[in-house]
């Protein structure tokens, strides 16, 4: 059980005793308390009894006994030093010995009590410490001192002993000294054991006695050899070695002084060096700490400004690991695609990523974690939960999280709908036909060149084009204006749409001309049945604006089995079969096979010879004559264009003016015939009073009524010949008439000023309006030959003729019949009013020699045949 202190009781109802007991000894339990104070009553008394001897000393005594306390007392004033330990000893001690073998206990206890006491107020400031050392050394010397006495008292030299009693004195009193040691350092260790709780143990005596037990034993022998002395030799030489022993002592102390100040001074620059140490450890320390709280405060700012751009990020970012999981993603990523954003977290980013897009995502996140590849940007649609689609530009880097087990991945995704929506339609305007919405002639270019691309010949990969091309659209345009016109093509292409399979296309060429690749054909004769099904949809005329125009097409159909290695070709062979479909009645298809493509080499042999021919100005004039029906007088000549091909003999003019029209040689036939006509006619002229007032009819084309510089090619030519322009009369067809009819007004105007008289050829078979007739500059309808070939009693051609004869009589204007071929012909004509007769029956076209011939045997009046 634990002894308590008296400080343990209630502060409150302390005594005056037990709170000077707390103040002075807190550390004192009961049993500590109680050792304490036996010690020191012990002591006390023990110092009493033996103060209470020594009065009784004789003076001389007395005064050797205070001289010994003095002299200890002051020893103790000068301790030795243990070096390297915290334990002294004084050289009291061997005038305590002395004294106690001198003058007995009383001298030896006073003097050790003392000796203790200012030894303890060297070493110590509490009272107790010091009163407890005093008593403690008190009371030892008095036990010790009185069980030595006897034995001393036997071997006591001047008892007359002997040497060997001296030597036992000597060691006796050594053992004492060992004895006197060992009972004060017990007695000292029994207070402090008990402040613990504990019994004074054997062990402490070893603990404390080393050195100052030796040197309290060293003491005593020398208290006791100076006793000896003092007994043999008496107090004066005793006397003389105490000055002797005290130096040496004092030469001691002053040693273990030095020493000891040596060592407090190698201790102190040993401590000034630790604390040196210490200081900079400790400097170190605070810069290191410093430079991490500064580190930790980057890091602080650098984090917050990363979650700051992250969060407040205005394009879409997300932290992933490498399948694609999303661990975090930002507002702008939850917007992007539609979501909150903390619900994007545990998501895989490709959940959102358009199928076809998702693989190449997941190689790009794969060959980023390799290493494999830098980071590039790839562009996938994205489809958000509300089921829009968003184009998004995503951008992958690795980022270094150390939280996260694998390599992680930081994107950037931006939404770049807006451009590719922009891009898709700057495309689709780039490829496509502003009217009719439909691919236009490059896309169709491309996509035939990558349908040749791949055709491998295998069943079903098969292709062909189809070229589309309307019949009547020219017309439309003209007479129902440009917006009709437009809405003719998109309805028409509406149409032809509806034909359409799967995987073929439908393409506007430009103007009129559609083009369809249609694929994937088994058979040729698919397509040939597709041509049939789309002129079967245009047989229903289209609605517009309330009128209803019927839309005929021709269409040239090519196959891809005729092994095209161009787009160009494929293209231009279906064009070709187009223009056959054409010449051959409209309104129908035209397969491009070999005999067309033989008529195309052909037809290109002869376009080039013709350059040749009038480049060598070796064409001819032939000059048919225009007779007046009524008085059979001659009106004029019809000057037509002749060519004798080296190879292939003469080329009729229905074969070469279409070659000249379409490859703009006609330019320099037209040229050619005028100049040569008119030249013909000044040299008949001349030649012959009877052709003074003739005309001479020269064709021309619609290339040349287009052409601004037209008016002056005429001049040039009349200039050149000097031929009156009243004796020049330009003949245009019907058709041409009308098609260019913009383009013709000006210039038939300024003919007309010119003094040039005109006529509409081949009229009937266009679709003059009459309205448009009753303004232009015209002199003459020439009646087609049709009419005329047709020509009966009665019948419906006669009729028309009538009607013709009428309207030009109304207008002003004559009316000619060409072709006429017989008698009768003739006779209706004459009978229905015709003015001029044109036709093999009259006369066949001459050369100019056999109208030279002609004019010169008959004169102005042509003899006509019997009717
Ligand atoms: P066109 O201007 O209508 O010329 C009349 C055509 O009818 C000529 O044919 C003429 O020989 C033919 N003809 C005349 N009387 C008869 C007849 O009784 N019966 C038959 N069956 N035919 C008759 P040609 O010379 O072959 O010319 C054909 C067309 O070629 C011309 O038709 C004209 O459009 C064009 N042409 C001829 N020469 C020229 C020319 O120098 N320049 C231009 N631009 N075209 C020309
Ligand atoms: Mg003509
Ligand atoms: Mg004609």
């Amino acid at each position: 059980m634990q002894a308590t202190t008296p400080c343990d009781a209630d502060p409150a109802r302390r005594s005056a005793w037990q709170r000077l007991h707390a103040r002075l000894m807190p550390d004192y339990n009961r049993k500590a308390t109680a050792g304490w104070w036996a010690v020191v009553l012990l002591g006390c008394a023990a110092m009493a009894a033996s103060l209470a001897t020594l009065s009784s000393l004789p003076a001389s005594a007395l005064a050797q006994v205070t001289g010994g306390i003095v002299l200890a007392m002051l020893m103790a004033l000068y301790p030795m030093r243990v070096p390297r330990t915290n334990q002294a000893f004084s050289l009291g001690d061997v005038f305590i010995f002395l004294l106690l073998l001198m003058h007995g206990p009383a001298a030896g206890c006073v003097a050790a009590g003392l000796e203790a006491l200012v030894s303890s107020l060297r070493s110590s400031r509490r009272w107790t410490t010091r009163l407890g050392s005093a008593t403690i050394a008190a009371l030892s010397m008095f036990v010790c001192g009185h069980a030595l006495q006897p034995l001393a008292r036997r071997l006591d030299p001047s008892a007359g002993g002997s040497s060997d009693a001296a030597a036992l004195l000597v060691l006796l009193v050594m053992l004492f000294g060992v004895v006197y040691f060992s009972c004060n350092a017990l007695l000292m260790s029994l207070v402090a054991r008990l402040k613990r709780n504990e019994l004074p143990r054997l062990s402490d005596l070893f603990s404390v006695f080393g050195w100052v037990g030796g040197a309290t034993a060293g003491a005593a022998a020398i208290a006791a050899l100076l006793f000896i002395t003092e007994r043999l030799a008496g107090l004066g030489v005793m006397l003389t070695i105490v000055p002797t022993l005290g130096l040496l002592l004092s030469t001691g102390h002053f040693f273990t002084r030095q020493q000891e100040a040596d060592e407090a001074v190698r201790q102190a620059a040993a401590q000034a060096l630790l604390r040196e140490a210490e200081l900079e450890r400790s400097r170190a320390l605070q810069r290191e700490a410093e430079l991490a709280a500064q580190h930790l405060r980057e890091l602080e700012v650098s984090e917050r400004r990363f979650q700051g751009a992250f969060a407040h990020a205005s394009i879409g970012m997300a932290l992933i690991s490498s399948d694609g999981s999303i661990h975090l993603a930002n507002a702008a990523l939850g917007g992007l695609l539609g979501c909150e954003h903390p619900a994007l977290v545990g998501r895989r980013f490709g959940d959102f990523v358009d199928g076809a897009d998702r693989q190449r995502l997941d190689s790009t996140l794969a060959r980023l974690v390799q290493g494999s590849s830098a980071a590039v940007p790839v562009e996938l649609c994205c489809h958000r939960p509300d089921g829009r689609e968003v184009w998004a530009s995503v951008s992958c880097s690795m980022f270094s999280q150390p939280e996260l087990a694998g390599p992680s991945l930081i994107i950037q995704i931006q939404d770049i709908t807006a451009r590719r929506r922009a891009e898709t339609e700057l495309q689709h305007r780039a490829s496509h036909d502003r009217l009719t919405g439909l691919p236009n002639r490059e896309c169709f270019h491309q996509a035939l060149g990558q349908a040749i691309a791949r055709a491998d010949g295998g069943p079903g990969r098969a292709f062909a084009v189809l070229f589309i091309d309307f019949d009547r659209f020219k017309l439309v345009n003209d007479s129902k204006g440009h917006t009709v016109g437009d809405e003719f093509l998109v309805a028409a292409s509406r149409r032809l749409q509806q034909c359409l399979r799967n995987g073929d296309m439908l393409a506007r060429q430009g103007g009129d001309e559609f083009a369809i690749l249609a694929q994937g054909l088994v058979r040729d004769a698919d397509a040939v049945e597709m041509a049939d099904r789309l002129l079967a949809a245009l047989e229903q005329p289209l609605r517009l604006g309330g009128m209803e125009i019927a839309a005929t097409a021709s269409i040239g159909i090519t196959f891809s089995s005729l092994g095209y290695a161009r787009p160009e070709d494929m293209l231009r062979d279906a064009d070709i079969a187009m223009y056959r479909a054409k010449a051959e009645g409209k309104a129908r298809h035209a397969v491009f096979d070999v005999r067309l493509h033989t008529e195309v080499a052909n037809r290109v042999r002869l376009e080039g010879d013709l350059r040749q021919a009038l480049a060598a100005q070796s064409l001819a004039m032939v000059y048919q004559p225009l007779v007046d029906l009524g008085s059979g007088r001659l009106d004029g000549f019809e000057a037509l264009a002749r060519w004798t091909h080296p190879d292939l003999g003469p080329v009729s003019p229905a074969v070469f003016i279409p070659i000249a029209e379409e490859s703009g040689l006609i330019t320099q036939l037209t040229d050619f015939a005028l100049h040569a006509a008119c030249r013909q006619m000044k040299d008949w002229q001349r030649a012959h009073p009877a052709c003074a007032d003739a005309h001479v009819h020269v064709n021309v084309a619609a290339r040349d009524i287009a052409d601004p510089g037209f008016v002056a090619r005429v001049e040039q030519a009349l200039r050149a010949a000097g031929l009156a322009p009243r004796q020049l009369v330009v003949e245009l067809t019907e058709n041409i008439l009308m098609a260019e009819l913009s383009a013709a007004m000006g210039t038939l105007n300024q003919l007309r000023e010119l003094g040039v008289g005109l006529s509409v050829d081949d009229f009937g078979t266009g679709y003059s309006s009459l309205a448009h007739l009753a303004v232009l500059p015209i002199d003459s309808l020439k009646i087609d030959m049709s009419f005329v070939r047709q020509l009966r009693p009665g019948s419906k051609e006669a009729a028309v003729i009538r009607a013709i004869v009428l309207l030009g009589r109304s207008l002003g204007k004559q009316v000619i019949a060409e072709g006429i071929e017989t008698a009768l012909q003739l006779e209706l004509l004459r009978e229905l009013g015709c003015d001029i007769g044109q036709g093999y029956h009259l006369s066949r076209p001459l050369a100019a020699a056999a109208v030279d011939a002609l004019v010169r045997a008959q004169g102005t009046s042509v003899r006509l045949p019997a009717p």
